[in-house]
């Protein structure tokens, strides 16, 4: 197995942090840059590592998308090749791409407002709760909000029944951040999921479906390079995602 991805997951000391790297850690075995931590923690840092990356644009469909330049070499080669068969690979929505932290922050507060409010509606907390958690930063709500729903089973998702990671990443650990992710309006034909494999791009986080990572490694890598392909049935079909063997990486790091 690849030592960087053992080492990566053995940095991992807070439970948040262990947390969001078993959600959005296999970004860590890309080919191009990856981002220095599981989750940046402002707008400062997330801008310092950015400035940092080779990246280009293109259009795919309606929307110009910035990534990575390996990551949007790749995809444009994707796109051809799908283009070559009859199909498309096109961008969801304009932030399809690369993202800000100001971006990503929006989308996570949203969802903490709602979830506060509806559960505070039901009684389940108070409004000193609500207000100390509000008047945090975003990255500072991350631990708050996933302890409300570990030991109190009081859901941030869209419906209130799932983790709120499962409807918005926590602020400063998408995939968006280090332009290496894109999401795919075309994401449930299986040809695109394979030509984009073919190509370095997969599935890597397991409630996102038109979303698309790009690793640069071939699938056969995968494994050896300490990730595992869990399968999730959603609708009719079935959908692959490679994400951090835990069980596996953390026999080797102790
Ligand atoms: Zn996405």
């Amino acid at each position: 197995m690849q030592s960087s991805l053992i080492e990566i997951a053995s940095t991992q000391s807070s439970p948040v942090e262990k947390r969001l790297f078993a959600e959005y850690g296999a970004i860590f075995i890309t080919a191009a840059t990856p981002p220095p931590k599981i989750m940046f923690n402002d707008a400062a840092e997330v801008d310092a590592f950015q400035a940092l990356l080779s990246v280009d644009r293109a259009f795919f469909g309606d929307h110009e998308i910035e990534l990575q330049t390996k990551a949007l070499d790749a995809l444009g080669a994707a796109a051809s090749d799908m283009a070559g068969r009859g199909g498309a690979i096109t961008a969801r929505a304009a932030d399809s791409g690369s993202r800000s932290y100001e971006d990503t922050a929006r989308l996570w507060t949203r969802n903490v407002t709602r979830g506060l409010q509806h559960w505070e509606s039901l009684l389940r907390i108070g409004a000193e709760t609500t207000q100390s958690i509000l008047k945090r930063c975003p990255a500072e709500q991350v631990a708050a909000i996933l302890n409300l729903e570990d030991a109190q089973q009081l859901f941030f998702g869209t419906f209130f029944d799932k983790s709120i990671l499962y409807s918005v990443a926590a602020p400063g650990a998408s995939q968006h951040l280090s332009k290496l992710a894109f999401d795919v309006a075309e994401f449930e034909n299986v040809e695109v999921k394979s030509v984009l494999a073919s190509h370095g791009w997969y599935r890597t986080v397991p409630s996102d479906l038109p979303h698309f990572t790009y690793l640069g490694r071939d699938q056969d890598a995968l494994g050896s390079m300490g990730l595992e392909c869990v399968k999730r049935v959603c609708g009719t079909q079935e959908y692959d995602f490679w994400i951090p063997d835990l069980a596996r990486l953390q026999m080797i790091v102790r």
